[in-house]
């Protein structure tokens, strides 16, 4: 029987491995990236190639030919492919879905990844410094078209140049070869060159330290305080990356949150720079990628996602505010962007900045163990100062919509002085709960063990958990009383009592629901800015680095509820909103006060935050996970099920538990099935079981050996499950 060859193929299903194929009858050479049509059950579906191997017996008749491939040559190379089939390892996902999910839509689903023939163009960086006069003689051509492309920095259509004489193409192309010209993409701006500030010492350290470390693995920290020019350091490390001729790849967490960030970048970035992210439309999003995968894109900023880019030329990896949650993905591949992007950094030999004014306890572990270089930045960049900040204890004292007085009395001086306020407060609607003063009833979501926030603007009962919505309740449901009363502040309220109290000032209030509409945040934000709204309010959408230059009082009107949350990390959290909230303001020369309102002013973590700052509170929240043994010195993987039925999921897990204990691993302990913190949502009973070690090896050779046998166990059909490896909520 002759050898015959045979081709893995990672399909878009819930296999824990890639499929055996032979190849095509044209006779054509899959390489490992390429994509594939290939059939599966009764379907064609569309396969990546991660492999293939030549085997002596092969079950022809067992095995099916790919029918038909979709690339010429690999569109993911051999770096992103390596990184999603580690990704895929790591947390236990289907690989065939990983890789999927790592292309722009159009490509998943078996488009050709040809870019449209350019029909734009323009000057890169180096073509900008180009003297056409020099090339005029030895080229003259090439100088007509130089000349052309300086006349029109956006671009010029291919049209536009076809009345030039003679092969005006033929000299296009060798300056594109030379990297003197680029297409014009629509998603992909031109090289800017904004007036940067000179960096001040403790910039200037990093930027120098980030540069020395370009063409090796290094991972950086940069820890600045609020205002102390972090993405200065990022512009500056930006400029050395793109002079060498490499590719700069930045993370950033919504890009619809921080559009000032966006716009920033745009007016400096010294390359071509690209932006990738879920506003964009499906061929914009594709474009993008595409160009950055050809190397005609110098910076790449993006969501999560575009971590999985294809870079010919990669020189850096930065991910901005490294410690905002949405760089995990919470549902589906439940990978981690940040943590991703230090295994590509480090197959790639290339160094990875992250930074944050409120670093991850996990980052800064691996900074005080030395594994991370830390970069510091103590000080507010420019002539701002640090924000002065003090406790209001609000026991026994009189509330307006949840302000004090002396709340209220501060914000008088502030705005009496010209200041700018912001009010903070984490909750959205009018009221959290609607309450039966006679019989105590509240109304309920009956898909959650939640209650409805009372939205009054909208006339809706809404649960923020699952979506569930209804008009406003008339009557009690329990015994028909008609006294119905709110309890507790919402945004909406406080908007309603703040334009009451300061009918001059202009309240201007940022939260999901004021910000539906695509556009909404740039121009309430361009408003307070403009001064155009004295007083600013809303939920953690203010936390996300604004520079809002006149804001010089921020009230925090409740911090308690992160002191006592359910879930180890709600210290953190609350001491990184805190922070980044106080952090909005006195960004100028006119310093900045912060007023926290609590019912607890003598919590030890609150006091430590207040006198020492993030910095400290956060190594000595350190340390008290060191006495829990809990994340980052220990590791997690938490098990869900949930299921229309209650018992289902915990019965599930107990199966799950008892396989995995007969795998015996003393290393890991297993601990649960518990009910997940709110049992019910959106209709269905849920579960979870937590799997801990000390060490990484031992928890990844468990679910190893765990997962593959997870759909066989008992009452796997009756629920669905899923595996969250570094879970970072464990509800
Ligand atoms: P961060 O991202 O650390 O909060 P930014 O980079 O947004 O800080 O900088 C805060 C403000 O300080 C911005 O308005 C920025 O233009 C200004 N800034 C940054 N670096 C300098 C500098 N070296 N000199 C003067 N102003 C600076
Ligand atoms: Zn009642
Ligand atoms: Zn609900």
């Amino acid at each position: 029987m002759p050898h015959a060859l045979v081709i893995q193929v990672a399909v878009p299903a819930p296999l824990g491995r890639t499929l055996d194929y032979l190849p095509p009858d044209s006779g054509e050479q899959p390489a490992p990236g390429m994509r594939v049509r290939v059939p599966f059950g009764r379907r064609h579906v569309v396969g990546v190639v991660t492999g293939s191997d030549t085997r002596a017996r092969v079950d022809g008749g067992r095995l099916r030919c790919i029918q038909e491939l979709l690339d010429d040559t690999p569109i993911l190379p051999p770096d992103v492919l390596e990184l999603g089939l580690w990704a895929a390892a790591y947390y236990h996902h289907p690989p065939g879905e990983v890789l999927a999910g790592m292309l722009p839509t159009p490509l998943r689903k078996g488009r050709p990844a040809r870019r449209r023939a350019a029909d734009c163009w323009q000057l890169t960086r180096t073509g900008q410094a180009c003297d056409p006069e020099q090339l005029r003689r030895r080229a003259p051509r090439q100088a007509a078209v130089i000349e052309r492309l300086v006349e029109n920095p956006e671009g010029l259509p291919t049209a536009a140049l076809a009345n030039l004489d003679g092969n005006w193409r033929n000299a296009l192309r060798t300056l594109h070869a030379q990297g003197l010209v680029t297409p014009a993409v629509p998603s992909v701006s031109a090289p800017r060159a904004g007036s940067a500030p000179t960096l001040n010492a403790a910039q200037c350290a990093a930027a120098v330290r980030i540069v020395a470390s370009l063409g090796n693995f290094t991972a950086h920290l940069l820890e600045g305080v609020t205002g102390s020019g972090k993405t200065e350091v990022y512009l500056a490390a930006m400029d050395a990356v793109v002079e060498r001729g490499e590719q700069v790849l930045v993370l950033v967490p919504e890009i619809g949150l921080t559009p000032q960030l966006i716009e920033r970048f745009n007016a400096r970035v010294p390359g071509r720079l690209a932006v990738l992210h879920s506003g964009l439309a499906e061929g914009e999003r594709q474009a993008a990628w595409l160009a950055a995968a050809d190397g005609d894109v110098d910076v790449l900023i993006g969501t999560r996602s575009a971590l999985f880019t294809p870079l010919p030329r990669p020189g850096l990896i930065i991910v901005d505010e490294e410690h905002d949650t949405s760089l995990k993905q919470q549902d589906g591949f439940r990978y981690h962007a940040r943590d991703l992007a230090a295994v590509r950094a480090r197959n790639l030999g290339v160094p990875l900045v992250l930074g944050s004014a409120t670093p991850s306890l996990e980052s800064l572990h691996n900074a005080v163990t030395g594994r991370y270089q830390l970069l510091d930045l103590p000080r507010r960049a420019g002539a701002a100062h640090p924000p002065r900040l003090e406790l209001v204890d609000v026991r026994g004292q009189p509330l307006e919509a949840g302000v004090s007085r002396l709340v209220l009395a501060r914000m008088d001086q502030h705005l009496d002085s010209g200041g700018q306020v912001l009010l903070f407060l984490n909750r959205r609607g009018y009221a959290p709960v609607l309450l039966c003063h006679d019989c105590g009833w509240v109304a309920g979501c009956p898909r959650c063990d939640a209650r409805l926030t009372w939205h009054r603007h909208a006339r809706r009962l809404r649960c923020h958990h699952c979506g569930h919505e209804r008009g406003v309740d008339r009557h009690c449901l329990d015994c028909g009383s008609t006294d119905l009363r709110d309890v507790g502040q919402g945004t909406e309220k406080l908007e309603q009592a703040l334009n009451k109290r300061f009918p001059d000032a202009g309240v201007i209030r940022i939260d999901r629901d004021s910000t539906r509409r695509r556009g909404a945040i740039s121009d309430l934000l361009g408003r307070a800015r403009d001064g155009g709204g004295r007083i600013l309010l809303g939920t953690q959408m203010l936390a996300k680095g604004h520079d809002l230059p006149g804001i010089s009082l921020v009230a925090i009107l409740d911090c308690d509820q992160g002191l006592f949350g359910a879930d180890f990390r709600a210290p953190e959290r609350m001491a990184q909103l805190v922070t980044q909230v106080a952090g909005r303001a006195g960004r100028r020369e006119r310093p900045g006060e912060v007023l926290l309102q609590t019912h607890h002013p003598e919590h030890p973590l609150l006091e430590v935050l207040l006198r020492d700052g993030y910095a400290r509170v956060a190594r000595t929240m350190l340390a008290q996970r060191r006495e829990a043994a809990l994340p980052p010195h220990t590791h997690l993987a938490l098990i869900r099920a949930e299921a229309v039925d209650a018992e289902a999921p915990s019965a599930y897990l107990a199966a799950v538990r008892e396989a995995g204990e007969s795998l015996a691993d003393p290393k890991v302990l297993l601990m649960g099935p518990v009910p997940a913190p709110m049992e019910r949502r959106a209709g269905r009973y849920r579960a979870q079981l937590l799997l801990q070690a000390a060490t990484r090896p031992p928890l990844q050779e468990l679910l190893g050996r765990m997962s593959p046998r997870m759909q066989d166990l008992p009452g796997a059909r009756r629920v669905r499950w899923s595996i969250d490896v570094d879970p970072q909520e464990m509800f």
